[in-house]
């Protein structure tokens, strides 16, 4: 059965705390199971969850600052010694290629899981999955950093009631698909006639930035949108100089961009109490909003229900 959802492996931005890992999030999305910026400690975090490392298909790092990549080299480590059997893709800033070549062969091992180094050289690289597109966009902080999003694309669902009473069974109904259009007893039944739109789903990760435009075309009608709000907005010009955001501006931003399902995260560790991040952030932002909170799972929230044509 598909799933899509988010694992949550760690919060913390800079430094872990006593309630907070470092970084790190898992996105289950059908056969594709992709960790995203392991911060250090992300492989005994991925122990207390239901993933395992041999699960991982793809790993997604925004950029080389140490709590989106010091999970790295027990990361990869440990799906040689467990002989993942499949190969695992990994992307990354093209810039930090040298960062990643460290923590790659950060210590001695026995190398036999295959990795598929694929870094992003461009703003807005594509990477074609089964499930659908892997883009990335250049974001604005200090060191070359790339948000990503995942976008189905649209598809339709067929209504079995109108398949059955155009008399339509069995591999007709694949050829309909495929064609678009199937001659039933002299008559021509359109896929439009016996199907409903079915929207692609989308999701985002944003990691790492002051706004910017790579932030808005991630976040674009996202269902389920990760980003980072790693201040309040007491430290909004603090925010603006180094490159961050607030939960005030994500919250903005998810607003403005029709996002369903927000996810703030990433958080200094000069906050005690999260409530504060969710205050802000519903001033400006009235969807589905979820204070990430280390070990939890978050839902890609159920498809857009499109009407019958
Ligand atoms: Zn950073």
């Amino acid at each position: 059965m598909s799933m899509r959802e988010l694992v949550v492996l760690g919060t913390a931005s800079q430094t872990p705390t006593r309630q907070r890992n470092h970084n790190g999030y898992v996105l289950r999305w059908d056969g594709e199971v992709i960790l995203f910026d392991p911060g250090e400690g992300s492989q005994r975090q991925l122990l207390h969850t239901t993933v395992t490392a041999t699960d991982l298909t793809r790993i997604c790092v925004t950029h080389f600052h140490g709590d989106h990549c010091l999970g790295l080299p027990g990361t990869i480590q440990r799906l040689s010694l467990d002989r993942v059997p499949h190969p695992v893709a990994v992307h990354f800033p093209a810039g930090g290629a040298e960062y990643f070549a460290r923590l790659r062969h950060a210590a001695s091992f026995h190398e036999t899981a295959e990795l598929r180094v694929e870094p992003i050289e461009a703003d807005g690289q594509r990477i074609a999955l089964g499930v659908g597109t892997l883009e990335a966009r250049r974001l604005r902080h200090p060191i070359e950093t790339y948000g990503y999003r995942l976008v189905e694309p649209d598809g339709c669902r067929m209504l079995p009631e109108r398949l059955a009473a155009y008399g339509i069974a069995g591999p007709a109904v694949g050829e309909l698909i495929r064609v678009g259009h199937l001659d039933v007893d002299g008559r021509r039944v359109t896929r439009e006639e016996v199907s409903v739109p079915r929207p692609g789903q989308r999701f985002a990760f944003v990691m790492d930035t002051g706004l910017c435009d790579g932030v808005y075309a991630l976040a674009e009608h996202a269902d389920l949108l990760v980003i980072e709000s790693t201040f309040l907005d007491s430290e909004a010009a603090l925010a603006a100089e180094v490159g961050h955001l607030t939960a005030g501006q994500a919250a903005r931003v998810a607003a403005e961009s029709g996002v369903r399902r927000l996810v703030l995260t990433h958080f200094s560790q000069r906050y005690a109490d999260p409530a504060r991040f969710a205050d802000e952030a519903r001033a400006h932002f009235d969807g589905d909003l979820v204070i990430a909170e280390d070990l939890t799972t978050v839902q890609v929230p159920p498809r857009r229900v499109a009407s019958a044509g």
